[in-house]
């Protein structure tokens, strides 16, 4: 953690009550989520008073949490100054930036004040309303321990400047879905021949992988649909295997239940399921929890909700100015994807991609092939130029490609279906001829 500005107030519990004791500045929690809402819960119970919740989602800001007011992030730009703001989120370094740049110094992390109560079981603050999220869904109670654990390393993690910490990787496993989305913000909706990705090829892709990254937080498992590729198991075990990853999420839509003896092999102590409904279409969904409570596999059931119209594909012409822009306020930028030998920031552009739906540039992502044979000083060169990649560019080039996913844009119904894929234009890509000397 950078020492300068966190040593403002004291991210101990006991030093950080002591402090609000002596202080009668408003407290804010940045973050109105499921972690933000123990921390809020937290705070009742030592009778600390929080003034309200901040999000960048619009979305979230309709209704109070508990009694708390949920306000818009760039409305506090004219608060008081001297505001203690709790960051309740894993992508840490760009809310500090963003606070910072609207002169709120007094920001703390949320991990060690977690952590000095985990006596308390936070999971059991969460009751009633809390148990919901802003468009009505409920969660699971192996959720609540699931992203509780996910914030607190991710915040202990993220800054560390000695390693490479991912907080999670996209891993591409198949571009089949048994779902036509037509708004798939992966883009499933363009493969007209989508093939599954074969397992020698992930084991190259993860090898490299783990090479690179000193921890990897969350491998996800992702397709279209994971299941569409037989192999999934296999994939979940190898992914699980490396030390450096901590969970391996698997994303599925609730439309196969594959055989009883392959959920068997995805149990490990690192596998989550995560199973996104739509309706009567993913009628698999319940047979699928019940055989993954069978295995002791934890998992959340949720209704898709919080989509935006972000499943297109576009050429626009934005100044360099305006990409950056789009890029700053995307919410997944962070969401780094893993697909042939090459790590993206975001599944569109990873997608787009391997759809040729872009013009062809490298700058859209970093090649890690071939990682895991590279001598100590190119490896370290590697990690140098995915550390940059992954936390300090300001846009890449499939941002003109991309309507964007701004926080808080207007959100649309989730899987309205298309029959036939979505036709697009399709650029040349050169074909690159290695030298053999
Ligand atoms: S959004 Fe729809 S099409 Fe896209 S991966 Fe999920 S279920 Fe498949
Ligand atoms: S705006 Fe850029 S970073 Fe965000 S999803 Fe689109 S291409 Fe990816």
């Amino acid at each position: 953690m950078e020492k300068s500005a966190i040593s403002r107030i004291p991210y101990d519990f006991n030093g950080f009550q002591t402090y609000v004791n002596h202080h009668d500045d408003p407290i804010y929690i940045f973050g109105a989520d499921i972690v933000g809402k123990m921390v809020a819960e937290l705070f009742k119970y030592h009778q600390i008073p929080v003034t309200a919740f901040v999000d960048n989602n619009k979305n979230k800001c309709h209704a109070p949490i508990g009694g708390i007011p949920v306000l818009h992030a760039p409305t506090i730009a004219s608060h008081n100054k001297n505001a203690i703001i709790l960051i309740a989120s894993t992508y840490i370094a760009d809310i500090i930036a963003q606070v910072e740049e609207m002169g709120f110094m007094n920001w703390l992390p949320i991990y060690k004040i977690l952590e000095d109560n985990s006596d308390k079981n936070l999971e059991s603050f969460l009751v009633g309303d809390l148990r919901f999220n802003h468009s009505g869904g409920a969660f699971t109670e192996d959720f609540d321990s699931f992203v509780l654990s996910n914030m607190i390393n991710s915040q202990k993690k993220y800054l560390d400047p000695d390693r490479l910490y991912i907080r999670s990787i996209d891993l591409v496993i198949s571009e089949r879905c048994s779902l036509k989305c037509k708004d798939c913000s992966n883009l499933m909706q363009f493969y007209e021949n989508p093939i599954n990705i074969s397992v020698e090829e992930l084991q190259q892709n993860l090898e490299d992988l783990c090479a690179v990254a000193d921890e990897i937080n969350e491998i996800r498992i992702i397709g279209g649909d994971p299941f569409m590729n037989k192999d999934c198991d296999k994939a979940i075990q190898m992914a699980a295997s490396y030390p450096q990853v901590n969970k391996v999420v698997v994303y599925t839509n609730g439309t196969i239940c594959p055989p009883e003896h392959k959920i068997a092999a995805m149990a490990h102590e690192k596998t989550f399921v995560f199973i996104t409904t739509y309706g009567e279409l993913s009628r698999k969904s319940n047979q699928l929890g019940d055989i993954l409570k069978k295995y002791n596999i934890p998992f959340n059931i949720q209704d898709a909700y919080g989509w935006t119209d972000c499943g297109d594909i576009k050429q626009y012409d934005r100044s360099e100015e305006e990409l950056e822009q789009v890029f700053r306020f995307c919410c997944a930028k962070h969401f780094t994807t893993l697909t042939d030998g090459k790590l993206f920031r975001c599944p569109f552009a990873a997608n787009a991609e391997r759809l040729s739906a872009m013009p062809a540039s490298n700058e859209n992502y970093i090649s890690i092939d071939g990682a895991a044979a590279l001598s100590a000083q190119a490896l370290q060169q590697l990690k140098n130029k995915a550390r940059h990649y992954l936390r300090e560019i300001s846009s890449i080039p499939a941002c003109n490609t991309c309507n964007g996913r701004t926080y808080g844009d207007p959100e649309i119904e989730p899987g309205i279906q298309t029959k036939k894929a979505i036709r697009y234009e399709k650029y040349d890509r050169v074909i690159e001829i290695k030298a053999l000397s």
